[in-house]
């Protein structure tokens, strides 16, 4: 019996995440659900933009929630938390804008960048499961938790990836945080499948091409000045036309590439690690 169950459970571990044959890939759905998870305004375009931007093409409704303000990321002297949390909300609209994203999808969480790690942990995870319950994702989409935790130094990065993979897990069982079926009537759901980003390059295992969308997510990552020079270091609102297309051709470069294309890697998964 034992042995049994291990050896269920082994093959649940293993098994190779291949899409089943009749399954879309995530790139063609049309009519879904998409749910991304990110711990600051900019990881979602950069870790999926060309994605989002397919996706909302094929009429999707994508959602995205935003755990932190991003109010710390920036050299310039006179800048305060409150004003660069409202300069990076302007500039994730924009940016989600251009990628087909209506303003009243993104979900913002509120805290304070760099702080997420220290954040009351039980709410945290209580309220992206509310908001999975809420939403009802056919897919999910969230930065990789990844076998290699090690390897995410920046606090954010860390506690966004494992706390939106405890909701995930948190969602599909009612004794989670029962008052909120009892009170609010969000039902359990369980995610069916889920698409990581910024996966470690031994991890990638699905990959969506991007050639059609690539102008426009370099044209949304520009939306988000004040994460550039000259604008980390002295905040101007707008580009000088030099930088803007030194920074172009840099975010270009960047850009994954499989066989000739620009891609954008995931892991993708469909079941928890139960372990
Ligand atoms: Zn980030």
């Amino acid at each position: 019996m034992r042995r049994g169950l291990y050896s269920v459970l082994l093959v649940l571990v293993v098994a190779p995440a291949t899409p089943a044959a009749e399954e879309p890939r995530l790139e063609e759905m049309r009519d879904k659900t998409v749910l991304l998870f990110t711990p600051h305004p900019d990881d979602d375009l950069f870790g999926a933009g060309g994605t989002i931007a397919l996706l909302n093409r094929n009429h999707n409704k994508v959602f995205v929630c935003l755990y932190t303000n991003d109010d710390k990321g920036s050299y310039d002297l006179e800048m305060t938390s409150q004003r660069l949390a409202r300069i990076r909300k302007a500039e994730e609209e924009a940016a989600e804008a251009e990628l087909g994203t209506p303003k009243e999808n993104l979900i913002w969480m509120g805290y304070d960048d760099g702080m997420l790690e220290y954040a009351p942990q039980p709410k945290l995870v209580e309220e992206a499961t509310a908001i999975i319950r809420r939403i009802h994702p056919d897919a999910l989409l969230s930065i990789d938790p990844g076998e290699w935790y090690q390897r995410w130094h920046k606090t954010d990065h860390r506690m966004a990836s494992y706390n939106t993979i405890d909701a995930v897990r948190a969602a599909e069982f009612w004794l989670y945080f029962p008052n909120q079926l009892l009170e609010r009537d969000l039902r359990p759901y369980k995610v069916p499948v889920m698409y990581f980003f910024y996966p470690s390059p031994q991890e990638a295992n699905y990959w969506v091409t991007i050639d059609s969308v690539m102008d426009l997510k370099v044209d949304a990552a520009t939306k988000h000045v004040s994460q550039f020079e000259p604008s980390i270091h002295k905040y101007r609102t707008d580009w000088d036309p030099a930088d803007l297309a030194r920074t172009k051709a840099g975010l270009e470069g960047e850009q994954p590439k499989k066989d000739g294309h620009y891609v954008e890697p995931f892991r993708r998964a469909t079941e928890f690690n139960q372990f």
